[in-house]
């Protein structure tokens, strides 16, 4: 009795709980009752126990019907209590969004993804646009918060990030009823951010177009375990005996190449002279170790026909001339005016053509062209000062060394063929690259604060004092870091080269101690040690 006296001073309380008791599991019936399951590919779904522990779960989907809008759902016992959003959520906090509270839906809808036919209730595409929880920052019962006209959540999605107020505005109860969507001026705020400049899926980096048009399947692409071959002895001998300009037979097709005598390299310190033909050479020769850091992902190429004491220009758009058999890649994603057709770099052939454009340094993405969003390697960049000594990026990169081995997490060096060193760290490909770089940037600055004298967090050159900079910036969309076996543009034709962690204590390491002539004799004693790394899909520990 005292119990029931006890809901009656409140309310509202009673309310809630007579209208969940009366509604019973039958919160799902109004949108069962809109939808032909026969026909839609949404699911019936059925009210859940809700779940035992951690934060409850949300969902925002864009859905382009009838009108554009996106829908929020909130996990609330055993349901999705959900808002239709006209012009989507924000992170701006001086907007006020309209959401217009919408019919339950069930749990099984946190993942739905598809199109819904025509002639059916909310007929248009739907994706995932963020997923993640949330948790209340005001009350302890969403649903009695939502009785009263006022939820105060915080989420932790991928784009959604932060403090957020829903706010009953309208007189309308149930269904129809108008609130207002604000965002706090949190540490997650950001002046001018719209949904609508983040279009793609964070479940399967589709934007809502490739979901109603899937993009007709690419030709197959090679198997990543598939063994590409180098070109034959003959074949080589067939490239040396070449003219200046000729038709050279490889990897099944024949590529026309050109100036082939052209001298792309000056000599440096005893190092010869290399040419176009070098460069060509060396990108066959090293396309079997090469392909499997560049197949699958979109690939800017640095280009410098003139050579490379002239400023090269970066190539990122499918060259003009590329053949027929070119693997494309069109992101969807680009903004007016970006790079919309990217090359994929996937057989020996496409490498010896980049080559033949003078194509020296390849950068690969490091998230694939089937996830664009979800980077498959976290990249460590030690970047030198002016001041900053061979010796010193070695004692960083022993640093980063030692922190991985207690994290227990594998990665490996390479030298960049300048000054510097990287560290590759294979990552299953889950994590936005948010959460990558965010890894890094931690990872970075315990190891920077433990040498505060050799790092700088000035991210200005001329106010670095000449320090090395851990560049965790690089864990980025559409950044790249120089390939595993890229050559640089300097004299001599240094190399890009993936070395064991205890080549670090070789005195003789330094950034640019391989070139194009090396090579070979490297390859055949060290391999790659990168190579076995390749797709490890490590998690990435907590920092
Ligand atoms: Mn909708």
């Amino acid at each position: 009795m005292a119990c029931i006296l006890r809901h009656i001073e409140s309310g509202q309380r009673i309310l809630v709980t007579i209208a969940r008791v009366t509604s019973g599991g039958d919160r799902l019936e109004v949108y069962r009752h809109k939808r032909d399951f026969e026909h839609t590919p949404e699911p019936a779904g059925r009210v859940q126990p809700s779940a035992p522990e951690g934060d409850p779960r949300f969902v925002v989907q864009r859905h382009r019907a009838r009108r554009l809008h996106y829908d929020v759902r909130l996990e609330v016992d055993g349901v999705l209590v959900s808002w239709s959003v006209p012009r989507g959520p924000t992170l701006d906090p001086a907007v006020r969004r309209l959401a217009v509270h919408v019919e339950d839906h069930p749990l099984e809808y946190l993942d739905f993804e598809g199109v819904i036919p025509r002639g059916e209730y909310g007929a248009g595409d739907v994706i995932v646009w963020d997923t993640g929880t949330y948790r209340l920052t005001k009350g302890d019962d969403a649903g009695e918060e939502m009785a009263k006209g006022e939820l105060h959540v915080e989420f932790a999605g991928q784009k959604l990030r932060g403090r957020v107020a829903l706010i009953r505005t309208g007189r309308r109860t149930g269904e129809g009823q108008q609130w207002l969507m604000v965002h706090a001026a949190d540490d997650q705020a950001e002046a001018d951010w719209d949904a609508e400049d983040h279009p793609r899926s964070v479940l399967t980096g589709r934007t809502n177009e490739q979901v109603l048009h899937p993009p007709t399947p690419p030709p197959p692409a090679p198997d990543p375990h598939l063994r590409w071959h180098a070109p034959s002895a003959a074949q080589m001998e067939a490239l040396d005996t070449l003219g200046n300009d000729g038709v050279w037979h490889v990897d099944g097709v024949d590529l026309s190449l050109t100036n082939l005598d052209k001298e792309l390299f000056p000599g440096a310190e005893g190092r010869p002279a290399l040419t176009k033909r070098d460069l060509i050479r060396h990108y066959a020769s090293v396309a079997p170790l090469m392909l499997p850091y560049l197949t699958g992902r979109p690939v800017n190429l640095q280009r410098f026909p003139d050579g490379v004491d002239v400023e090269g220009f970066w190539q990122k758009e499918v060259p003009s001339n590329a053949p027929e058999w070119w693997t494309r890649w069109h992101d969807d994603g680009a903004r007016p005016g970006r790079t919309e057709w990217y090359s994929v770099l996937d057989r020996p052939a496409a490498l010896v053509f980049t080559a033949n454009l003078a194509a020296i340094e390849l950068h690969p993405w490091t998230s694939t062209s089937e996830q664009p969003d979800r980077p498959s390697w976290a990249l460590i960049d030690i970047d030198p000062g002016s001041a900053t000594t061979f010796d010193d990026v070695v004692v960083l990169a022993r640093l980063f060394r030692t922190a991985l081995d207690h994290l227990q997490i594998q990665g490996r060096p390479k030298v960049t063929g300048q000054r510097g060193l990287q560290i590759w760290v294979p990552v299953g490909q889950r994590y936005t690259y948010a959460e990558t770089r965010r890894w890094v940037e931690s990872l970075s600055r315990m190891v920077g604060s433990l040498v505060p004298e050799l790092v700088s967090w000035n991210w200005r050159t001329g106010e670095r004092d000449g320090l090395a900079r851990l560049d965790f910036t690089q864990n980025a969309p559409h950044k790249t870091l120089v390939a595993p076996w890229s050559v640089r543009p300097a004299p001599g034709a240094p190399v890009s080269v993936p070395i064991e962690w205890h080549e670090l204590d070789d005195p003789d390491l330094v950034g640019d101690r391989w070139c194009i002539p090396d090579i070979a004799q490297r390859v055949s004693r060290c391999g790659d040690p990168l190579a076995q790394l390749i797709g490890l899909p490590q998690e990435l520990p907590a920092l």
